[in-house]
């Protein structure tokens, strides 16, 4: 955007190198029988690009790294928090910062502080570890995206959105609503981001019904990027105000610094309330750690301070958005059907449309994953019937982009792999379930191919 160029290149160099390892084709057959058709249980070095996830897998800078020499490591009152503490109120605006190991470690507090037994906690999307905590303490998790969502060819700017009819209905209505956290980008909904207009649109509904609303606030920065790009009225804003924004209308927020903190680990949990900000520290105790520093390092606590700021650069983030929209559009031109249009950290695959032969309870998205794996070792996550069951809306295969970790090269690469598994379409098979347990059953689940 403020290069005439058109080639948008990877705003950084590599200054230290992690080899890759080559498998041949035969082999990876032989790991992934091993592994039971399952790619979480297949070991990352028998993996060449791994795009299982975006979460902790990113690189850190220079900056980071020096960060992680300074990190104070004195229990109480260390000076890491204090350039952690400061830098996430900066941003996010909010009272209480209450540090965490991960992300999901803030929802659990969350969830058991608001207290959401035998109540309804909403959302645009709830991420599978956010749905999983609210379930586990007796609550019922509520999807309530826009309906055009659910078609992955339909274009729209802000598909993340919530359906703010709905919430008024459910909110009007007889559920007890514990309270509504929006998912920014929406993660499991395709990635896509959610507009300034619908983040205060929500607010204010929940604001009328006196129900707490909050952020699930993951990838906050590449959402308010694509506020500037695509909503009137933010073109000459910076990122930054964009997000303390953003973070503006809600109560609080859950984050996982292992997305938008540029971050191997970490995570928050902030409120504005003191009374519950009190509760939630007194159970962070209990089970995270003291309340400077929670479940981190105090160089874990230096490393996500600097990457607060460097993940709303926006040199950072017009090449983000740039490398993911080419890996989407690759895999397009291959012959493969994706989720429009592209999101910042990850391309989803419509496995559904592209393997129409294979019904949703024989793992259309799961069957791609393991083709992806075969052809050319690219590991990908099946968002589907096996990671949600029965109420999966949509059979998904999602390539997630590691931050600043793979580059132009690595990613004609991948599309080329799509192209062989284009190739091979109709000849793909399902699989059948032979042992799981009962929460978040796709990171250990065992499969067997059919026929
Ligand atoms: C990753 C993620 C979480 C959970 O964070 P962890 O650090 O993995 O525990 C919650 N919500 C969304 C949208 C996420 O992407």
């Amino acid at each position: 955007m403020n290069s005439p160029m058109k080639t948008i290149i990877e705003p950084f160099r590599i200054k230290s190198v992690e080899p890759l390892r080559m498998t041949t084709r035969e082999e990876r057959c032989e790991i992934l029988a091993r592994a039971h058709y399952n790619l979480f249980r297949v070991r990352a070095e028998d993996v060449l690009i791994d795009l299982l996830t975006d979460s902790g897998t990113g690189a850190m800078s220079s900056e980071q790294w020096a960060g992680i020499m300074r990190g104070d490591e004195s229990y109480a009152h260390a000076r890491s928090w204090y350039r952690f503490r400061d830098r996430v109120q900066a941003l996010t605006g909010f009272e209480h910062i209450i540090p965490t190991h991960q992300g999901r470690a803030a929802e659990r507090i969350l969830f058991s502080c608001l207290g959401v037994e035998g109540k309804t906690v909403a959302s645009n999307n709830l991420f599978d570890t956010t749905r999983a905590n609210v379930e586990y303490l007796g609550g019922r998790g509520v999807d309530l995206p826009i309906p055009e969502s659910l078609i992955p060819s339909r274009e729209l700017p802000f598909k993340g959105n919530m359906d703010l009819e709905a919430l008024e209905a459910l909110l009007a209505g007889d559920a007890d609503v514990a309270c509504v956290i929006l998912t920014v980008t929406n993660n499991s909904g395709g990635g896509q981001p959610v507009s300034m207009a619908n983040i205060a649109g929500a607010s204010q509904l929940c604001r009328n019904h006196g129900v707490p609303f909050y952020l699930d606030a993951c990838r906050f920065a590449e959402n308010a990027y694509f506020i500037k790009l695509r909503e009137e009225g933010f073109a000459d804003r910076a990122v930054e105000s964009i997000a303390h924004e953003i973070f503006s209308h809600a109560d609080g927020a859950t984050f996982s610094a292992k997305k938008d903190g540029l971050a191997n680990i970490g995570g928050f949990l902030a409120a504005n309330d003191d009374h519950l900000a009190a509760q939630e520290q007194e159970l962070l105790i209990l089970s995270e750690g003291f309340p400077t520093y929670g479940g981190l390092a105090g160089r874990d606590l230096e490393a996500i301070a600097v990457g607060l700021v460097e993940v709303v650069q926006e040199d950072y983030l017009e090449y983000r958005l740039a490398s993911t929209c080419y890996l989407g559009e690759g895999l397009e031109r291959a012959g493969l059907p994706i989720v429009r249009p592209p999101g910042a950290h990850a391309i989803y695959i419509d496995a559904g449309a592209f393997l129409p032969h294979i019904p949703n309870v024989q793992f259309p998205a799961q069957s791609l994953c393991c083709a992806f794996y075969e052809e050319g070792g690219v590991r990908g996550v099946e968002i589907g019937t096996l990671m949600f069951g029965e109420s999966a809306k949509l059979e998904l295969l999602r390539l997630a982009i590691p931050r600043r970790v793979y580059t132009q090269s690595h990613i004609d690469y991948v599309v080329e792999v799509g192209g062989q598994v284009a190739k091979r379409g109709c000849d793909l098979r399902g699989f059948r379930l032979a042992k799981a347990p009962k929460v978040l059953r796709h990171f250990s689940a065992e499969l067997e191919p059919l026929g």
